[in-house]
């Protein structure tokens, strides 16, 4: 059968619902750590919770195997100063690493990702993960070790301050003594369901296709330790409730607060579409402090509005790829090549400014290719049939041009950046950045309650999620060690049961997609390119209309539509997280990502904190912490992880 028109033709009615409904039931279930996301940081949190002896839920709101923005795959492992090929010890790289990222990074997280990413790629080997060339398939690509068989990326290579030097966006630099090698090129697609495999190996319950839709609270009281969770079941409708001694929230960040098009995709397609702002929604519920929740950039790549991901010369997974005009020109804009040393500056820079004034003086002709025909042969090979093919939805592009006859020794690649150069202000992205406050045992500021991956504040990318999920793990387990069972109240849960059902209490109204194109609309339009107090208020405004004339009316015909419409009231409630923060910051500042026409200005002392968020009696309370809160990294990290035997030592 074709289409769903074809399919209605044909029947002349819609298929029946192929799930049970359960609307109303119930099943409750006990853990000791029971973890929200079954994502990269999930999964790694889940498993290393189960070697360490713990009973172990996962809670998923996909398919284990495939969910998540690491599910279709990856072709970095960046940030991994403890592979034997790295020139600088971890600790030291971390501290560049925070420093390069600016003030307002996540010094927790990366010394954790740099002390134990070599571990937990290992570890991925261990599993069966591909994480070298062992086939010999790229023997001669340059980065390629053949001791190892580890491939170096051309990504990276450099030192994480570099682009603070001068010079460092003219071709030729990128001397060696720049060159640490602190990303890995590995097989990404064979992670996700290795990971699933796994969980299952080490007994974790895995619960697929159910959305956490809450935290519980002891006793039901705000701000008190977390001692479970509830979720819906995406399929049957089914509420499940999950006790735990702890929880481990990685359920990531959000992808299309700004923006939902149907014509276009309709999300960033950086994040997956499953991520709707529910680790700081639920955390944020229960009473736990979340920061960063200030910051918002235009999307740049990756959007359902732009052609697709990448485009097609000198950025990320194509970052050795030069790029040429439409007459085999060369463009001056540095691939980020062993030779040049450039990184993505097709986008922003001096280089930029040049290639545009070339396109308007019609010194380069449009459009550009990526010229693979160009490359050594060897590299050209590695990027077309190791970077790309792993790099998650890359993957679909080289099998179709592979079909269509496409031959990466041979051709060129039409690439789209300057076709698609100008980010729309409107379509903004609010998720890297804002999440939940942690500790050095990557704990919330309530008990009971960790976080990793996406979820936690100023969070990076994979081997990140994967190393701190590892992490949170570890620490959960420990923790549910040594504790007691709180008590859950059935009040919490009943009015829990009663908000997620409503949807499904009515037959006609508004549906999810309208709700959240409604949303999405006030954001453009108030919390957009431009933003001041006014504009703020205008969108809490809006949004209280929503919820005073919309909600009421959200209606939800089966388990998968409800899932949407409780996506929407955590999208709701995290833009209002969101504008909240937004106001607090009276200032305009590039290194929070925050500009305002109302106060145009930087405040150097504003500037020295970081601004926490959370929620009493229904009251946002703030709070403000100074940058740097985590002190000496590498002796804090050592002061908490006195009994953690990796493979990386001091020593080595
Ligand atoms: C196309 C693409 C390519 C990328 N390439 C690279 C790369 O090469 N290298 C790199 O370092 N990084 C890369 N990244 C980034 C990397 O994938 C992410 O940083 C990483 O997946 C983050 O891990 P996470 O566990 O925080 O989130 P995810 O892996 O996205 O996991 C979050 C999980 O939570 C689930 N979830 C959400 N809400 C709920 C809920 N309420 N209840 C239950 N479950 C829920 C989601 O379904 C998802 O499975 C790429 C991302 C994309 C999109």
């Amino acid at each position: 059968m074709g289409t769903w028109h074809d399919y209605l033709n044909e029947t002349g009615t819609p298929p029946e619902w192929p799930y049970p409904i359960k609307f109303g039931e119930e099943t409750e279930m006990e853990a000791d750590v029971l973890v929200l996301g079954g994502g990269i940081a999930g999964c790694w949190a889940a498993i290393t919770a189960a070697r360490h002896g713990a009973k172990v839920v996962l809670m998923e709101k996909g398919d284990v195997k495939r969910s998540g923005s690491g599910g279709p795959g990856c072709d970095h492992w960046c940030n991994v100063p403890g592979n034997p090929l790295s020139r600088m010890a971890p600790d030291d790289w971390a501290i560049q690493e925070m420093e390069a990222l600016g003030d307002f990074s996540n010094g927790i997280g990366i010394q954790i990702q740099c002390r134990e990413d070599f571990d937990t790629l290992l570890e991925m080997e261990q599993m069966g993960g591909k994480i070298r060339d062992t086939d010999d398939e790229f023997v001669g690509a340059e980065g390629r070790d053949d001791k190892t068989k580890f491939m170096v990326s051309p990504r990276y290579t450099r030192h994480a301050g570099y682009l603070a030097q001068p010079g460092w966006d003219q071709p030729g630099f990128n001397p060696p003594e720049n060159r640490y090698n602190m990303t890995l090129r590995i097989w990404g697609s064979t992670f996700k369901p290795i990971l699933k495999k796994e969980c299952l190996k080490q007994g974790v319950k895995v619960l697929d296709r159910v959305m956490a839709t809450s935290l519980l609270n002891e006793d039901g009281v705000q701000g008190k330790r977390v001692v479970g969770a509830t979720g819906i079941n995406a399929r049957t409708g089914e509420f499940i409730i999950v006790k735990a001694k702890a929880t481990v929230m990685a359920t990531a960040g959000s992808g299309s607060l700004w923006m939902m098009d149907m014509e276009h995709g309709g999300y960033s397609s950086m994040f997956s579409r499953n991520e709707s702002g529910d680790s700081s929604t639920m955390a944020f519920r229960a009473g736990a402090k979340l920061t960063m929740m200030e910051g918002s950039n235009p999307y740049r790549i990756a959007t359902g509005l732009k052609h697709k991901w990448y485009t097609g010369g000198s950025d990320a997974s194509y970052e050795n790829v030069p790029l040429v005009d439409a007459n085999n020109k060369v463009l001056p804009v540095p691939t980020q090549s062993w030779a040049d040393g450039g990184a993505m500056f097709t986008y922003a820079g001096p280089m930029k400014d040049r290639v545009q004034e070339g396109i308007e003086s019609g010194e380069f002709e449009l459009p550009f290719y990526g010229d693979f025909a160009g490359m050594k042969k060897e590299e050209s090979n590695a990027t077309w049939n190791l970077m790309l093919n792993e790099e998650s939805t890359t993957k679909i592009m080289v099998k179709t041009m592979t079909e269509g006859g496409f031959d990466p020794t041979k051709d060129q690649i039409m690439d789209y950046s300057f076709q698609e150069l100008q980010p729309n202000e409107n379509f903004r992205d609010a998720a890297r950045g804002g999440g939940i406050l942690v500790d050095w045992d990557l704990k919330s500021s309530l008990d009971g309650l960790y976080a990793a991956g996406t979820a936690t504040f100023s969070p990076e990318d994979h081997s990140y999620a994967a190393a701190t999920g590892r992490y949170a793990g570890r620490k959960a387990a420990a923790y549910a060690k040594g504790t007691g069972a709180g008590k859950v109240s059935r009040e919490q849960i009943d009015q829990e049961k009663e908000r997620v059902l409503a949807p499904t209490k009515r037959t006609g109204g508004i549906e999810w997609k309208e709700l959240h194109n409604g949303l999405s609309r006030v954001m453009q339009y108030y919390v957009g390119a431009y933003r001041s107090e006014k504009l703020y208020d205008l969108a809490l405004e809006e949004i209280k209309r929503i919820e005073e004339n919309a909600v009421p009316q959200l209606y939800a015909l089966d388990p998968h539509k409800l899932m949407r419409s409780l996506e929407d009231l955590s999208m709701i409630e995290h833009a209002k997280i969101i504008i909240q923060a937004m106001k607090e910051r009276r200032l305009t500042s590039a290194k929070l990502g925050v500009k305002r026409l109302d106060y145009p200005n930087g405040d150097p002392e504003e500037e020295k904190n970081y601004l926490l968020l959370r929620q009493e009696n229904g009251e946002t309370k703030f709070e403000r912490l100074p940058i740097r809160f985590w002190g000496n990294m590498k002796e804090q990290y050592e002061a908490h992880n006195q009994d953690y035997t990796g493979v990386w030592k001091p020593e080595n």
